[in-house]
């Protein structure tokens, strides 16, 4: 494709309800700070094309594509536990779906991670090309509308990262600078991501629709959401309780990858996550440095709620509020409908704990018909003891021989752990903290570099050695901010 895309408007034409017509703010001098050329090309869109300004109206939302109707999307959400029936977005757009790839179909192009995802996200085809920071919509609240470079550039950064490693991620297509200025506590340069995912959906979609008491609403945005994600369980004896085992199950599996890389996502309210069990929303995610299960890196996570540790029960807690927005689909009588969700959700641990512990067992190298499948989980208590970088360590594991791990390797080592499985699943190379404040402090120097090296996470590159080292001694406790 040579010029502006055709987008479907699947979202707007099932649930008027849920979205608002909008136009997008101009934008003063717009410039492309970041564009995943490769993910343009798997969405037809020529990125030579998305350099001109054509392109960049397609980017920031201020030339929407001939026949668009962008929207802005209704949600709700507890944040931090508290309930807001009103969120939606505020300073984002949806402009619409692609609905084909240049080859006709969509394909993922992960080239790593311990278990291929396969693209499940896609299966009922489309893709949402969604902006955040393009203006005040009417769900802005006292909000300005706007993001800042900084901010996006993270986003750009950790979602490459995530799909580089197998993780079921939105994706980010391009940062453009807008060349106007954003206000914090210091004036900052302010930037349009245009973002990519399977959807939108969230949970707190769901909660919105049923806030709203109409029983149809929630039957359309249920339909819309199987036939986008789920479109196996159609045909079940009961959809909907099956969509939502299938939610249940992405999710599992998606926590569990997220805890084998060490991700915190940060700020997990039931808003920031999706139906179709892809990561989103990057506001203060990190990666772990050393490995403490109890790593908070949000400077407004006081209670320490998002904890890397807390991820899976977070996630059952938002799957909880899931399931009480789905009730009246899943039984006409209320106590019918309570047991049939309650007993599907109880299906997480088990999936969790499956993918959790294969994924752990394959970053030392065993199978779960190992003699010894307890192993892992002692190397995670001695890592937690030592205060062991969390993502060399295991790349390093063949060649340790530190005093405390002695014994353990010898046990390990009689086991016969297969060295290049290890290889394939555990990363050289994320995107440290350090290292992503580096790019964003001087993305004119660091930014593509960062972003090379990350993108293929399992190979190593000759001269990038600061780029999977520890942080250097001294950093101090990494501190993330929520203020987007
Ligand atoms: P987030 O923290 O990005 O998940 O956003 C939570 C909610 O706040 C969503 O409803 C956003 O649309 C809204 N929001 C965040 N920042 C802004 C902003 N600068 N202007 C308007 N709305 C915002
Ligand atoms: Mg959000």
């Amino acid at each position: 494709m040579t010029g502006a895309p055709q987008l479907d408007h699947r979202f707007a034409r099932d649930l008027p309800e849920l979205a608002v017509a909008w136009r997008a703010a101009p934008t003063p001098a717009p410039r492309i700070l970041a564009l995943d050329e490769a993910l343009a090309a798997e969405l037809g869109l020529d990125p030579a094309w998305l350099r001109t300004p054509d392109g960049l109206g397609l980017l920031t939302g201020t030339i929407p594509p001939e026949g668009s109707q962008p929207v802005a999307q209704a949600y709700a959400g507890h944040q931090f536990g508290g309930y807001s029936p009103r969120l939606g977005d505020g300073r984002a757009l949806l402009m619409g779906e692609f609905t084909t790839t240049n080859d006709g179909a969509f394909t993922t192009t992960d080239d790593g991670g311990f278990i291929d995802d396969g693209g499940f996200a896609t299966r009922g085809g489309g893709r949402d090309l969604h902006l955040k920071g393009s203006g005040r919509t009417p769900f802005a609240r006292g909000g300005d509308g706007l993001a800042a470079v900084g901010p996006m550039l993270r986003e750009y950064i950790v979602s490459r990262a995530m799909h580089a490693l197998g993780i079921p991620t939105t994706r980010a297509l391009a940062v453009v600078a807008t060349g106007g200025t954003v206000y914090r506590e210091t004036p900052l340069p302010g930037a349009v991501l245009a973002r990519v995912a399977a959807s939108h959906l969230r949970v707190g979609t769901f909660q919105y629709a049923r806030a709203t008491d109409d029983p149809d609403l929630l039957r359309r945005l249920a339909d819309h959401a199987i036939a986008r994600h789920y479109p196996e369980v159609a045909g079940s004896d009961r959809p909907y309780l099956d969509f939502y085992r299938a939610v249940v199950a992405r999710q599992a599996d998606l926590i569990a990858r997220w805890m084998l890389t060490g991700f915190v996502h940060g700020v997990m309210n039931t808003d920031n996550m999706t139906i179709s069990g892809e990561t989103i929303d990057y506001g203060p995610c990190a990666f772990l440095d050393v490995f403490d299960p109890a790593t908070v890196f949000s400077s407004i996570d006081e209670g320490g709620r998002y904890a890397y540790r807390n991820q899976p029960a977070i996630a059952q807690w938002n799957l909880a509020r899931l399931a009480e927005a789905l009730l009246p689909l899943l039984a006409t009588e209320q106590s019918k409908a309570v047991t049939l969700a309650t007993d599907a959700l109880a299906e997480f641990a088990g999936i969790y704990e499956t993918t959790w512990h294969t994924g752990l067992l394959a970053k030392i190298g065993l199978t779960p018909e190992t003699e010894e499948p307890k192993i892992a989980f002692e190397l995670l208590e001695l890592m937690h003891q030592e205060k062991s970088d969390f993502t060399s360590f295991f790349r390093r594991l063949p060649d340790l021989s530190d005093e405390p791990f002695t014994p353990w390797l010898q046990r390990w080592r009689a086991l016969g752990p297969d060295i290049s499985l290890m290889n394939r699943t555990n990363p050289i190379y994320i995107p440290r903290n350090h290292l992503v404040e580096e790019a964003l402090a001087d993305p004119g120097t660091h930014l593509d570099t960062l972003v090379e090296t990350i993108s293929s996470p399992f190979q190593e590159k000759d001269g990038r050695t600061r780029y999977s080292e520890a942080a250097p001694p001294g950093s101090g406790i990494y501190r993330t901010f929520c203020g987007t």
